[in-house]
């Protein structure tokens, strides 16, 4: 399968991108599922970015994100 290469509106790439706060990641994302940058669903070349931090009240809610393949 080939993916459209209509990326021409995406100057930053994905994995050069802040992490942001735990708490501003979507669902898929947190869950690891989605690029944290774009939120799109991720492909087995996904980049291990690093750990979105985050905390509700005693609740660590810390997670791994990862962006989009270079
Ligand atoms: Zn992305």
């Amino acid at each position: 399968m080939t993916a459209p290469t209509t990326d021409a509106a995406r100057s930053l790439r994905c994995k050069d991108a802040a992490v942001p706060p735990a708490a501003e990641l979507g669902w898929e994302a947190y869950m690891g599922r989605a690029c944290y940058a774009c939120g799109r669903q991720l492909t087995r070349n996904a980049v291990h970015k690093g750990w979105a931090r985050g905390r509700a009240g005693v609740h660590v809610l810390d997670t791994e994100v990862w962006a989009c393949p270079a």
